[in-house]
């Protein structure tokens, strides 16, 4: 049963906004455990075996830092471990959580510099290469890029950048939001040279919204900038962190949960998770052009496997749909952020997702084209069957 129940719906809430996502009911279980003392013997052991196993997820065998804290935290700490203030930092915004990110960056006192796109596709490889090139004085400390921008349905292809910079030359640290992508399109920290990578708990990492962690280079350490840090230091944490503990409070029933979740992306097996992501939205992307409507990411390249975004047709409301969706099918969907508000829904395929989860996900959007009156044509779900079948 829901939490809040206004009027009594059957059957069970569909929550497919592109985070918060799903959290499956081991992870649920995990986390109704009574809270431990965390300075007790045991907490060290839960602390060792998450550590042990949290680096498979990002791709590293450095330090990753787990904060008590949204994604958002998790940004300002990559930012304030690692700059001083006046220094620039080179940012592509590809939507509006590259948007946020930059304003956070010009409230800290950085120098953001920005490329800017038509939010259709990800960060602009050639502009963040030019833009280095032409820094012979080196003032650009960072180039922060947003792996998959969850307001637009776009991936950045992280291994390009690191080559643009790498053919530039230049010395600048590479931070990476992984937000809506990390346990769900590829990703690795080491082997692309990422400097600090972002994330949150909330999206594929299939736990309630809450922990929000950095993955440090050992570059990224050596580079301490002169901006205030104090909550969010990497150093006592990292120190505490290697015998399982941490230097203030830890998020106890979460980090059960942590536990939990990262054994279940290990069983699965993390290509195969990334491969069943890829097939739910390459399925979602043949229900929306077989709908007649547009997918907003135009570049192949960058298309998104964690969620999708939709524009309705000129004249005809987004938010309007999933108000209808909602009412009528009890199930969220994303809504459109900034210039794409009332422009797109989103659809989340992401975290604790199967076959028959899209399938009833798709077939609550086809409904609702129709409950709402946008033009579209029927067979949408009927494409994703016949692709998942294997008949496509
Ligand atoms: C969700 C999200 C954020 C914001 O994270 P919070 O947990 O809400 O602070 C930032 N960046 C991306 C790409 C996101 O998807």
């Amino acid at each position: 049963m829901a939490y809040f129940e206004t009027s009594h719906a059957p059957g069970r809430h569909f929550l497919q906004i592109p985070g918060p996502t799903n959290v499956p009911d081991r992870v649920l279980r995990a986390m109704d455990n009574p809270t431990m003392d965390h300075r007790g013997p045991d907490f060290g052991k839960l602390g060792k075996q998450i550590f042990s196993k949290l680096g498979r997820v990002f791709g590293t065998k450095g330090s990753v830092v787990i904060y008590p804290a949204s994604g958002t935290g998790a940004w300002e700490a990559a930012l304030t471990n690692t700059l001083s203030p006046g220094d620039a930092v080179l940012m592509c915004r590809t939507g509006w959580f590259a948007h946020l990110w930059q304003e956070m960056a010009e409230r800290l006192g950085l120098k953001p510099e920005f490329i800017d796109t038509d939010w259709r596709r990800g960060a602009d490889v050639e502009g963040i290469g030019a833009a280095l090139q032409r820094d012979t004085a080196h003032r650009i400390k960072a180039v922060c890029v947003v792996h998959n921008e969850t307001s637009t349905g776009c991936t950045s292809r992280i291994a390009d950048v690191r080559a643009a910079m790498d053919a530039a030359g230049h010395p600048a640290l590479l931070l990476v939001d992984t937000i809506s992508s990390l346990g769900s399109i590829e990703y690795k920290h080491d082997a692309w040279g990422v400097d600090v990578t972002v994330a949150g708990s909330q999206k594929g990492l299939m736990l309630p919204p809450g922990l929000s962690f950095n993955a440090v280079s050992a570059k990224a350490l050596a580079h301490r900038g002169t901006l205030p840090c104090s909550y969010w230091d990497w150093r006592p944490m990292i120190a505490a962190n290697a015998t399982g503990y941490f230097p203030f409070t830890p998020a106890t029933n979460l980090l059960y949960g942590l536990d939990t979740a990262l054994n279940m992306l290990i069983e699965e097996g993390l290509e195969q998770v990334f491969h069943r992501h890829d097939r739910h939205a390459e399925a979602t992307r043949r229900a929306v052009r077989t709908w007649g409507l547009e997918v907003q990411c135009a570049d192949p390249w960058h298309y998104s496997s964690s969620l999708t975004a939709v524009r309705v047709p000129e004249g005809h409301s987004a938010n309007a749909l999933r108000a209808t969706i909602l009412q009528k099918f009890n199930m969220s969907l994303g809504n459109g952020l900034g210039q794409l508000n009332d422009r797109v829904f989103r659809i989340g395929h992401l975290g604790d997702f199967s076959h028959l989860a899209l399938i009833g996900t798709l077939g609550g959007v086809e409904m609702g084209l129709r409950a709402a009156s946008i033009p579209h044509s029927a067979g949408g779900t009927q494409a994703a069957i016949d692709y998942l079948s294997g008949n496509a």
